[in-house]
This record gives structure tokens, sequence and C-alpha cells, in this order.
């Protein structure tokens, strides 16, 4: 199964990737892990991203895809994938639909995890990463709601939306229900 996660910052995707990881047997792949990855092995990719990071900012659509294509390209990727925090802009939602097709595949399903504002706020601010102060949390809600929301039109009937507010677990079945998958 080939799926992407999508949802404001503090949605749970990470938490949810890597649960429904498990359950559908593919590799939860995660563009912030990857970057924080590079940052901490202090890789030229590290540090491209580092001050993007630090402010909340994108890191641009070049470096991100060109990422994402190569850990695509893994063997444990072949058979499928939940995509975490990726594609995060309609151009990257192209490039990636570019690298599928070339390969003959296609995305199953695009979720998108909804979440009140104010929860969201709250979650993140209980999270304590270092890029998790309050206006850097303000400037990643606004850059979601600018670039990445767009994404919900833009993948139309492939969109599955489910309601993220609740339990971990009860949640995580709301999506293997909702993509039909238990
Ligand atoms: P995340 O762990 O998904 O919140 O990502 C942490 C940071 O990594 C983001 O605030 C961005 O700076 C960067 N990042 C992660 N994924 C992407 C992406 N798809 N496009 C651009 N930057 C990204």
């Amino acid at each position: 199964m080939r799926l992407v996660l999508v949802g404001p910052p503090g949605a749970g995707k990470g938490t949810q990737a890597v649960r429904l990881a498990e359950r559908l047997e593919v590799p939860h792949i995660s563009t912030g892990d990857l970057f924080r990855a590079n940052l901490s092995a202090d890789t030229p990719l590290g540090l491209a991203a580092k001050r993007f990071m630090d402010a909340g900012e994108l890191v641009s659509d070049e470096v991100t895809v060109g990422m994402v294509r190569e850990r695509l390209t893994e063997d444990d990727a072949a058979k499928g994938f939940i995509l975490d925090g990726f594609p995060r802009t309609v151009a990257q939602a192209d490039a990636l639909g570019e690298m599928l097709h070339a390969a003959g595949d296609d995305l199953d399903a695009v979720v998108a995890l909804e979440v009140p504002e104010d929860v969201l706020v709250e979650r993140l601010l209980g999270r304590g990463r270092t890029d998790d102060t309050e206006a850097v949390i303000r400037r990643r809600q606004e850059i979601y709601r600018d670039e990445t929301a767009p994404l919900l039109e833009h993948y139309g009937d492939l969109l599955v939306t489910v309601d993220a507010v609740g339990e971990i677990e009860q949640i995580t079945e709301r999506v293997v229900d909702a993509l039909g998958a238990g």
C-alpha cells in the first residue's frame, strides 16, 4: 500500500504513521526524521536543512524531493510505504506523482488527519522538541495553511479524511477502517 499522511503540525502524523506502518507492513518514511538524522550526522544535507528547520520554514522542494527520491529507491519501499510529512507543497506532490508514475506505480490513498487548531497548539507546546517554541509553532501552522492545506483539494478522490481527536489506538482504527485495510 502506498500512502501519504497529511495533517497540520501536532495532528499526530508521526505517531499514527509508525502504528500504521506496523499494521500495514510497509516502511514509515518521515522527511522530518530523515532531515533530523542528517543533522545529527552532520551531513551536507543536514547543514543545508538546519536553518529552515530551526525557523519552522520548509526546506527547498529541490533538496527535499532529492532526499525522498533516494529513499524511495531503497528495496523496502518497493511494495509500499507511508509517507509522513511529505509532500508538503503541490510542487512536491507533483514530483512524487512523477516518481511513482515513472515506475508504473500510484498512490493508493492520502489520509488527512483532522484536528481543531486550539488542540494542536496545546499538543505541540507539550512536545518539547527544540523547534517547538511558540513562534516557530505558529509559523509552522501558517505554512501548513498556505503551502500544505492546498494538497487536500489537489488529491481529490484519493483523499480519506479521519477525525484525529481521541485515543491513539482509536485513531489508528479509524484510519484502518477508512482505508478498508482491516
Ligand atoms: P516534521 O518533523 O515533519 O515536523 O519536520 C520538521 C522540519 O523538517 C520542518 O519544519 C521542515 O523544516 C523540514 N521538513 C520536513 N518535511 C519537509 C518537506 N516535505 N518539505 C520541506 N521541509 C520539510
